[in-house]
């Protein structure tokens, strides 16, 4: 990920430096080639445009084209405004509160919201040493809770045990009550996933959200799928409180526009990166590490 558009910045960037002494122009003619780079890359058109302004500003606007190393300082500027569009902390999750903290997933079918919950689960357990509960409150596809339950076993996670033709919101009920009488930290609650965003999915997930009010509800979603990784976010954070995102596939080739994106359309900060099939290839998201990757 993020190769093609380091690439295309990198060129940008030589030929900065390789200037020497900088004018405004050239500065202006730079910051138009990052534009385009971000746009390839798929970053929403009024994120890049935000990002150019900014970046341009600061670099017209400080004696950076009067300094020693103007390319350098310039690519400084892009650097620093990268790691500000991508969200400048990475956020842990906010599960320090009196037990059991509740973190709920949302997002599409296939955007690898079952695996994540897992990965997270695997990681509260074996990183934090929490106990967690997973519960799973997909009825709408066959053996979704099933899936759930094998994840469990292999990580060596407790389940919520499976009652056959119980709806979601009586499920997430069950669910709060046996973390609280069993004393677990966490409850993780994975939501049924749709192929498309619909009504009757966000009606079902809001009152599952009403009722088990969680301490983080986070949003899912495949990295490949660029551009459309962004509506789906903007579609789900009109409907639920969303707390972060969590962008699967990054070990895939997407071109980085969803993760780019996703700060600046949400407002959420993108907590966690999935990058493999595997229950521990999970990342905590971190801007300056990904801004320098992009940078090289
Ligand atoms: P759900 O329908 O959203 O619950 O999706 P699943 O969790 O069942 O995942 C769908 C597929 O995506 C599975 O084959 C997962 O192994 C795979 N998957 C999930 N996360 C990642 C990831 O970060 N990288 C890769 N390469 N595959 C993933």
């Amino acid at each position: 990920m993020f190769e093609s558009l380091s690439d295309r910045l990198g060129g940008v960037f030589d030929r900065l430096r390789g200037r020497g002494a900088l004018t405004e122009s050239d500065v202006r003619a730079a910051m138009r080639e990052v534009r385009v780079a971000l746009l390839e890359a798929d970053v929403a058109l009024p994120v890049a445009r935000q990002f150019v302004d900014r970046a341009t500003e600061a670099a017209i606007g400080q004696n950076v084209l009067r300094s020693v190393t103007p390319g350098q300082q310039v690519v400084k500027i892009v650097n620093d405004a990268l790691v500000e569009m991508l969200g400048a902390d990475e956020s842990e999750l906010e599960i320090g509160v009196t037990p059991p903290a509740v973190v709920m997933m949302v997002g599409l079918q296939g955007s690898g919201k079952t695996t994540t919950t897992a990965k997270i689960a695997k990681r509260l357990t074996s990183r934090d040493r929490k106990k967690v509960l997973m519960a799973s409150l997909d009825v709408n596809r066959p053996a979704a809770q099933e899936q759930l339950a094998t994840l469990g076993t292999q990580i060596e996670v407790a389940t919520l045990p499976i009652v056959a033709g119980q709806q979601p919101v009586d499920i997430a009920r069950r669910a709060m009550q046996a973390a609280k009488l069993q004393g677990f930290d966490v409850l993780m609650l994975d939501t049924a996933g749709r192929l498309h965003v619909d009504q009757a999915l966000m009606d079902e997930m809001k009152a599952v959200a009403d009722i088990a009010t969680p301490n983080e509800i986070l949003l899912v979603v495949d990295s490949l799928t660029g551009q459309d990784a962004v509506n789906v976010a903007q579609n789900f954070s009109d409907q639920v409180p969303l707390t972060g995102v969590v962008l699967t596939r990054m070990d895939g080739d997407a071109r980085g526009g969803a993760a780019l994106s996703m700060r600046a359309v949400t407002g959420k900060p993108i907590k966690f990166a999935g990058t493999g099939e595997k229950l521990d290839a999970l990342e905590a998201f971190h801007p300056s590490r990904v801004a320098g990757r992009i940078l090289g």
